[in-house]
């Protein structure tokens, strides 16, 4: 068992939690995030989070079991819940100032819409 002044570590089989010293509150890694009583392994939420976020293009979910290795049901539900908190961070966000966008594509049909490249220069706010 790891201890500290302000907290302890206690495993419970394989979960690790921290205790409070004071209170003895214990908390999960995972409480307060998207991953709150997941039974995925984290690594392979980061690996879904890259492979949604490096891609130009929309990763589809059948794609997504491809890279992580998950049944379809796991990369549809990741997926879904990865992009809902995404939104959810960015509503509130207000672009300000000069915006430039680097390599879009416009369109609903991706075969008829054509790709416009921006020359990508430095952001000026
Ligand atoms: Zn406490």
């Amino acid at each position: 068992m790891y201890e500290s002044r302000s907290h302890c570590i206690v495993w419970h089989s394989k979960v690790m939690t921290f205790q409070c010293n004071r209170c003895h509150t214990q908390i999960n890694l995972t409480a307060g995030t998207i991953f709150h009583a997941t039974k995925l392994p984290l690594v392979i939420w980061f690996q879904a989070m890259y492979f949604m976020t490096q891609t130009k293009n929309n990763v589809s979910a059948l794609e997504l079991k491809r890279l992580t290795s998950v049944c379809y049901r796991t990369a549809w539900r990741d997926k879904h819940k990865l992009a809902q908190v995404m939104i959810e961070r960015e509503e509130t966000t207000i672009l300000s100032g000069r915006v430039e966008v680097d390599d879009p594509t416009w369109g609903v049909n991706t075969q008829e819409a054509k790709p416009v490249v921006v020359q990508r220069t430095r952001c000026h706010s």
